[in-house]
Order: structure tokens, then sequence, then C-alpha cells
């Protein structure tokens, strides 16, 4: 029998899923699929509920939010997240899962490294992804994560999180001097538009800067962490990283490391 997964969100026609887990579908020989579903947040729950014979979906914008909802199950990685990127179909329901943290780790190991036992951790942003990163961060030991948001409010709100402080842009010095670690999870840097006003000439020589936005590849923030000599870490290595585990939660084996999704995915993008 076809061993059918998808990712589902609206829009979805721009999502990179389908080429990474159709590449590694392809690689282990499997009769499976990987589709990509359009549904709009009116209809979510009730695509959801209806299961369609799916193995499981990734779940992408706007409906990650309502995914957690939808759950019967929800593991501590969504929950603490506030999020899910992935839902499973078994008998005894929908289990709601967030890999996204998973995606993020690989990435600063990958690219730089980079382990956030003992460390202090800056974290850009306060939304969505904001809060998969710093749960992450600090589930994996940070000592500590700066959130620093436009919303100061947005900010403390992840304070339930743990070891969090929170700054506006405008008192955001010791988040700089003091992290390890910079991760951009704001929007500012999409389509090639100025990044966030990060200070980075004030971190340390051996801080880590890492965007989440992979569109561009090298984005303004990435090119000036670089002008600098600060290691760097990119979006799209955070975007494969997460896809791991959903691909091994839909069919269930490990996908082929010998496949280059990322060359693949960078081919895609135009990079
Ligand atoms: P979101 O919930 O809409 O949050 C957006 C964040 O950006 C908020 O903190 C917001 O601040 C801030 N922001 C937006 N415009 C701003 C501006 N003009 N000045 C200052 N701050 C601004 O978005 P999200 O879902 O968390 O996603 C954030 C980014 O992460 C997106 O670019 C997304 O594509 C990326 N992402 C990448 C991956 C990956 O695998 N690489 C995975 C997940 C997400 P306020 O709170 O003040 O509005």
């Amino acid at each position: 029998m076809t061993l059918r997964a998808g990712v589902v969100g609206h829009p979805v026609a721009h999502s990179l899923s389908p080429l990474i887990h159709g590449a590694w579908i392809a690689a282990a020989g499997l009769d499976a699929t990987y589709e990509k579903l359009d549904v709009a947040p009116t209809d979510f729950a009730v695509f959801v509920r209806s299961g369609h014979g799916l193995r499981g979906l990734n779940v992408t914008v706007p409906h990650k939010e309502a995914a957690l909802a939808c759950a019967d199950e929800v593991r501590p990685a969504a929950r603490r997240a506030g999020a899910a990127n992935l839902l499973t179909f078994e008998s005894g329901g929908i289990t709601a899962d967030n890999t996204d943290g998973i995606g993020l780790l690989a990435a600063l190991r990958e690219q730089a490294g980079f382990d956030p036992t003992g460390k202090i951790a800056t974290v850009l942003g306060a939304g969505g992804a904001a809060r998969g990163a710093v749960a992450a961060l600090l589930d994996a030991g940070a000592s500590q994560v700066w959130v620093v948001n436009r919303t100061l409010e947005r900010a403390r709100a992840l304070m339930v999180l743990g070891a969090v402080k929170a700054a506006g842009w405008s008192k955001s010095t010791d988040a700089f001097l003091e992290a390890a670690v910079i991760i951009n999870a704001t929007t500012l840097g999409l389509g090639g538009g100025p990044g966030p006003h990060a200070p980075l000439g004030m971190t340390a020589p051996d801080c880590v800067v890492m965007d989440m936005v992979y569109k561009p590849l090298r984005t303004q923030l990435l090119i000036e962490a670089e002008r600098l000599g600060r290691p760097t870490v990119d979006g799209l290595a955070m975007l494969i990283g997460q896809a791991r585990p959903s691909f091994e939660a839909f069919y269930g084996r490990t996908p082929d490391a010998g496949v280059d999704v990322r060359g693949l995915a960078l081919k895609a993008l135009g990079e």
C-alpha cells in the first residue's frame, strides 16, 4: 500500500518540503507520496479530522497553532512551542509534535559545531518560531535565553518557558554582549529586505549568528556577521533538520544522508 504524507498550509505552493521528502523517497525506493495540500483556515480542523488516508502531515503557516488544537495527544516539544509542525495519524488518534527545535539544534551543530549547554543565547523576535527556539535552547541546556522583540509584552510572555530575560530593542545591549549565539526569528530579512538592527560588532568574536530566514540564503544579517568574522548558520540547514524526524515519523526509516537535499533546495531557491 502506498504510504501517503504531505504538507498542509495556505498558501503552500512555495514549500520546499515536497522536494526534500521526494528526494529521500526516491533514494529509498519507497512506494510513497509527499503531497502539497492547500487548505484554508476555515477548513483546517475538518480536513485534519478526516485524515484522508494519510500517515501524517507537516503543518506550515498559518495552521501551526490550530494543529495543536486538533490533536488528541500533544508531545512535550509541541506543548512547549505552543505550536505543531508535525501531525501523525494512528488508530488511537492524532498526535501533534514539533520538530523545528530539532532542526534548529541540528543546524547549529552542523554548521557551527555549536552546543547550547551552559551557554547564553539571544533570540530576536517573539512569534511562533521564536517561542519554539527558546524552548528548544532551554531544553538543550542553555543557561539563559534573552528574547529581544519590538513588542516587549510578547517577549515577556516567553518568560514562562524558564530562564528567559526579555528586552525591547532600545535596551538590548546586554543581550548582544552576553550571547554565545544570536538567532534571528523575526521576519526581517525575508526577500532580501533589511535585517534586524542587531549590533553584531559588540558580540564576542566567536558568537554564532544564525538566521531562520532562508530566502535569500545569505541574508543581510549573515553577510554582516561574516564581514565581522563571526561563524554563521543559515535557515535552510534548519529546514532540512526539521524534515528528517518528520520523514522518519511518516515512512518509518531514516532519510539517506547521501542525498544532496541541500543542493536540490539551493537550486530551487535560485542560489
Ligand atoms: P511571526 O509569528 O509572525 O513573528 C514575527 C516576528 O517578527 C515577531 O517577533 C515580530 O515582532 C517580528 N517583526 C515583524 N516585523 C517586524 C519589524 N518591522 N520590526 C521588528 N520586528 C518585526 O512569524 P514566525 O512564524 O515566528 O516566523 C518568523 C521567521 O522564522 C519567518 O521568517 C519564518 O519563515 C522563519 N522560520 C524559519 C524556519 C526554518 O526552518 N528555517 C522555521 C520556522 C520559521 P512583534 O512581536 O513586535 O510583531
